[in-house]
């Protein structure tokens, strides 16, 4: 039975529109009105004499109703008069109904009392409420027992009902607890129904900080079965794929070989030791389902060409997926250094391509003719088909949408053998979200730079200042450096964005009379992007001035100098991605975030962050606390909820107590675990697993 349903105050025909109502507020069922927990609640378990209220503090009082009338001065309202006692009370409402006025005139006939609750200030006439919650009561009616809860509401839902509502569903049945009572002593965990019935109804007394602030252990278990369905969710998808069969890929073919005998470097020990982690996990017959974590410049592309080359070694194809188009023509160009030699065919499929070309590209995908293949999402649109995939490694994978990733994954679950995934990424998650948000992932991360970089200087400098810097880029081109100019993305209009981007190539054009200045942002054809890129890396142009489309993964060493105008406009990890754009070469680079005074406070602790630290994961956790995690969850939790009850932060270590649980409750109760995910996430788990 629906809870609307249930619910005295929306019998017959008014049900319906509160079911609507509680729609609202993401109320589907029983057990989401059992979750509806309060904000915050009111003490009406006691009475407080008119003349002993503390002044700014709501209280309740009890008083008998002496007269009720519409007054006119200073303006229209309903005034109460009551007696408390020896005290007078006037309750004032400067919004209300007739059927209000008719509701006290009644009281008074009958007899019956008035409790309001709130503030009690000395008017002209002496004490008075305006607007008190009040409730019409029989001489003598008990307190009541429980604090009052006060819920999230949406217009149209008075509190009242929604009270009713959520002690109906308390009622209705007994609370099964998802959690066989082992885990619960285990965990020294409260009974489910217990804790969800105090947290709706606490006893007078308790402590209110303990349930605001969600310590008190009622909140404790709530927390913990919200972060164990999550974990177990997140557990049972990565088993399923796991049970599912995938290409062998031994790594120990002829190619691979001779590549790893020429590489153009030594790989760094955090390299070697990634490359070992992806390298057992594609040797066996089970999808890989890796996410690789190393900062920015840490060198994962070519732990991406060497999984490759085992792929095609196989003889097998490998995609790379990358979020921009100048981010695949980089890795394109990668690719084709290292791989083509070895005779291997490897194919960029992007926007420039004339329709001729692209059908040969696709062509060649279907017959096995190519190797490694090379793109953006479209990768994984309607009409490529592979051949034999047996790898997509997902370059910056934070930066894909929802859709995108489902297309991947349901190119990837298509036929029986799904390929091995390696997702990359250079935007550090913070342990908590690892633990949390990617636990269905295996994690490497590459902790380590290769060595010969010079840290990057970061640089804070007012936009008053302006001209040094200006000084400073012609300096440095002069000295046969390159510097990029990174201006800000305007929020919501990409017209202005654009529009910055244009004046201040006007502008450094005309400062710089002796340089040649590019322009690179996001609505430039696909094939003029490519080409500035290229007239950059070739040292052709001197000064970059560009949007934020550089932000992810562009390497060119020979730039060592970056500004980034109006710094305060942008994200933590977005600085950090940018500034890593310079620091590539042997050269001492330079970071300079012009900002404008005056700082808003937040602008200033960002900015504090990035100057004082180098170091990603420190930067990711600086913004995790700033800034919440969606800009590390990119889309990934976008249509799926966000966790309502646990704080990644304040409760950290329960979800490395709970990851144990799942795996204990998966391992040794499997029926009652599913039961649980059925129960927390129902049918929004897809949209969670994207
Ligand atoms: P990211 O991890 O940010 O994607 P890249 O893969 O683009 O980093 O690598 C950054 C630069 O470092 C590239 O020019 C790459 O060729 C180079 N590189 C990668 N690994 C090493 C290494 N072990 N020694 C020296 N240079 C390396
Ligand atoms: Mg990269």
């Amino acid at each position: 039975m629906s809870a609307a349903r249930r619910a005295p105050a929306t019998a017959g025909k008014n049900a319906a529109s509160f079911s609507k109502k509680l729609e609202k507020l993401g109320i589907r069922s029983r057990f989401d009105l059992v979750l509806h927990l309060p904000m915050r609640y009111e003490d009406e378990t006691a009475l407080t004499a008119v003349d002993r209220a503390p002044p700014g503090v709501p209280v309740q009082v009890e008083a008998g109703i002496v007269r009720a009338e519409v007054a006119y001065r200073p303006r229209r309202q309903l005034v109460v008069h009551a007696m408390a006692g020896d005290s007078a009370l006037a309750l004032r409402f400067f919004n209300f109904y007739p059927s209000q006025l008719k509701l006290f005139e009644r009281a008074i006939a009958e007899g019956k009392r008035v409790r309001a609750f709130g503030e009690i200030r000395l008017g002209r006439g002496g004490a008075e409420m305006t607007h008190p919650r009040y409730r019409i009561v029989n001489p003598g009616e008990p307190l009541p027992e429980a604090l009052t809860p006060v819920y999230p509401a949406a217009a149209g839902i008075a509190q009242p009902m929604l009270r009713s509502a959520v002690l109906d569903a308390l009622k209705a049945e007994p609370i099964e607890d998802s959690l066989p009572p082992g885990m619960r002593k285990r965990y020294a965990l409260q009974d489910f129904a217990f804790a969800v019935r105090f947290l709706h109804t606490p006893p007078p007394g308790i402590d209110p900080a303990e349930l605001i602030e969600r310590t008190h252990p009622a909140w404790q278990r709530v927390k913990f079965d919200e972060l164990l369905a999550q974990q177990l969710s997140m557990r049972m998808h990565y088993l399923a794929r796991r049970s599912r069969s995938a290409p062998l890929l031994p790594g120990s073919g002829p190619l691979l070989k001779k590549f790893l005998g020429a590489l153009p470097f030594r790989l760094t020990r955090a390299q070697q030791r990634c490359l070992a982690e992806i390298a057992a996990d594609i040797a066996q017959p089970h999808p890989m389902q890796r996410l690789l974590q190393g900062d920015v410049g840490s060198g994962k592309t070519i732990l991406a060409a060497l999984a490759a080359l085992a792929a095609v070694d196989a003889g097998w194809q490998a995609a790379v997926m990358a979020p921009t188009e100048i981010l695949s023509e980089q890795h394109f160009r990668k690719f084709s250094e290292w791989l083509a030699p070895l005779g291997v065919r490897i194919v960029w499929l992007h926007g420039g391509l004339g329709k001729k070309d692209r059908r040969a590209a696709l062509e060649a995908l279907s017959t096995e003719k190519v190797g490694v293949v090379i793109g953006t999402h479209a990768l994984f649109q309607e009409g490529v088909d592979f051949a034999r995939l047996a790898l997509a490694v997902v370059d910056e994978q934070h930066r894909f949408g929802v859709q995108q990733r489902l297309a991947l994954r349901k190119k990837a679950d298509g036929g029986g053998i799904v390929p091995h995934q390696l997702m990359m990424s250079a935007t550090p998650i913070p342990r908590t979200l690892s633990m949390s948000y990617y636990a269905d992932l295996d994690v490497s991360v590459i902790d380590e730079l290769p060595p010969g970089r010079t840290p990057v200087k970061t640089r804070l400098i007012s936009n008053v200042r302006r001209r040094e810097v200006l000084e400073r880029i012609r300096e440095a081109c002069a000295a046969g450096e390159q510097a990029y100019w990174v201006c800000p993305l305007i929020e919501e209009s990409e017209t202005l964005d654009l529009q910055t981007a244009l004046d201040t190539y006007a502008e450094l054009q005309a400062e710089f009379t002796g340089l040649e200045v590019g322009l690179l942002h996001g609505r430039l054809p696909p094939i003029d992007k490519a080409s500035v890129m290229q007239a950059f890396k070739e040292n052709r142009l001197q000064l970059l001035v560009c949007t934020t489309v550089i932000e992810v993964g562009v390497d060119v060493p020979n730039a060592s100098l970056m500004v980034i105008e109006h710094a305060e406009r942008f994200g933590l990890a977005q600085l950090h991605q940018l500034r890593g754009r310079v620091g590539r070469g042997h050269r001492e680079s330079d970071c300079v975030l012009l900002y404008a005074s005056p700082l808003s406070q937040m602008a200033r602790a960002r900015l504090k962050a990035i100057y004082e630290s180098a170091d990603g994961f420190e930067i990711a956790r600086a913004d995790l606390s700033l800034r919440g995690p969606g800009e590390y969850l990119g889309e990934r939790q976008s249509g799926a909820p966000l966790l309502r009850f646990a704080d990644l932060e304040k409760d950290e270590p329960m979800i490395a107590v709970v990851r144990e649980a799942a795996g204990r409750m998966l391992a040794e109760f499997p029926d009652e675990a599913r039961a649980h995910v059925e129960r927390w996430l129902g049918s929004r788990r897809d949209l969670a697993r994207v």
